[in-house]
């Protein structure tokens, strides 16, 4: 007979094992009376939002729930990695509900960058997506431009409604709660209750609105695009930008390539000299060299000269997979997944990315 607890805040099942999961509890809470997970207690004790995650069939079930709601959905993504950090079955679930879609973290584009073309062009991928906002905002939770603009839109939008935020892990989801708790000065603890999501295994959190409705902290996907699934948190922090993304600007020739670590490589196959501008995380290394060399100099160097991934021995070095692109007279980003991505200015130039089969490779006429 295996023994179960359960929380008593939220009544969630409680697990031990993984503290960024839903339900975790250290095993020496388990001896106390009553156990209480480590989200309702950081609530309680410290009136903090903690980000947890779950896989895609409990987001699948949430969401299915979610469709036969009456509520305005915040979808956040992250300005960095939206492809990455999209979930497309939002679209699907969100049933009649208005959605509200927001990137976050505009703090890492460059100070220059045009706000307004930025949205625009977020709409236009929302709708080949197959989604229609009421509207596109963009915010920083860290330098908190856009959080006021967000917390206002949604009180317009929600017309009386419950609010659900979601979005994958790492968009900054809490961060935003966290502000919104801030600054409307919810200061008791008994304001702010977890409860199961019906029909499901899991917990949310409620934070009441004036006039009786919530808005509703939803766990954060693990989106099997992100980064944050097939890498070790050293990779993760060298790829993981934390500061204003600054431009490195290559010139280069045909049958030249460049290696944003062992991550990707990407060859200028032919076309005239253009330029390439990389907006990667400053530490993560880009090493330039012959596109003749490019493969052995793979074999021989992943996971050290060509790092991360950090590959330790006996580990086999990732095969890439190859995506062939045209770019013609328009500056175009070639965009990869969880790492960010090159602008290249030319006109007639066949590109190679070639990347880990998780790994997605887009082009995108540059958002810059
Ligand atoms: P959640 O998993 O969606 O709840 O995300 P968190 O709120 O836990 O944030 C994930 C990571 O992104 C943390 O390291 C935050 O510090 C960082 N982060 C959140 N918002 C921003 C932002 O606006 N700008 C930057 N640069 N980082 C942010």
């Amino acid at each position: 007979h295996v023994e179960e607890w359960f929380c008593s805040g939220c009544g969630i099942q409680i697990q031990t094992e993984d503290p960024d999961k839903i339900g975790f509890a250290p095993p020496a809470a388990l001896k106390r009376e009553t156990v209480i997970c480590k989200r309702c207690f950081r609530l309680k004790h410290y009136n903090e939002i903690q980000s947890v995650s779950i896989e895609d069939d409990e987001f699948m079930e949430m969401f299915q729930s979610l469709h036969k709601k009456d509520a305005l959905i915040v979808k956040i993504v992250d300005i960095v990695d939206i492809y990455g950090s999209w979930i497309s079955s939002v679209q699907r679930f969100a049933g009649k509900n208005p959605v509200l879609l927001v990137a976050n973290k505009i703090d890492l584009l460059p100070k220059s960058t045009n706000r307004g073309k930025l949205r625009n062009w977020m709409k236009k991928t929302a709708s080949e997506e197959g989604l229609k906002p009421l509207d596109v905002l963009v915010m920083s939770t860290v330098s908190n431009e856009g959080v006021e603009q967000v917390m206002n839109q949604i009180d317009t939008l929600r017309k009386g409604k419950d609010v659900y935020i979601v979005g994958c892990t790492n968009v900054g989801k809490s961060s935003f709660i966290n502000r919104i708790l801030k600054l409307h000065g919810h200061q008791g603890d008994q304001l702010i209750t977890t409860s199961h999501f019906p029909g499901t295994t899991l917990n949310l959190i409620d934070i009441p609105l004036e006039d009786g409705r919530s808005l509703v902290d939803t766990p954060g996907l693990m989106n099997r695009h992100q980064a944050a699934h097939r890498l070790k948190k050293k990779s993760l922090k060298v790829i993981t930008p934390n500061k204003e993304l600054k431009p490195t600007v290559y010139q280069l020739k045909a049958e030249q390539t460049l290696f944003l670590g062992g991550l990707a490589r990407l060859d200028f196959v032919s076309g005239k000299p253009a330029s390439f501008i990389a907006y990667v995380a400053n530490s993560l290394r880009i090493h330039r060299t012959k596109l003749e060399n490019a493969s052995q100099l793979y074999k021989d160097h992943a996971g050290e000269l060509l790092a991360p991934p950090y590959i330790s021995e006996g580990e086999e070095i990732p095969q890439l997979k190859k995506h062939t692109f045209k770019v013609s007279a328009e500056p175009t980003d070639v965009v990869f997944s969880g790492l960010g991505w090159i602008t290249i200015q030319g006109d007639g130039i066949t590109i190679e990315a070639h990347v880990p089969e998780e790994v997605a490779v887009s082009t995108r006429p540059s958002i810059l």
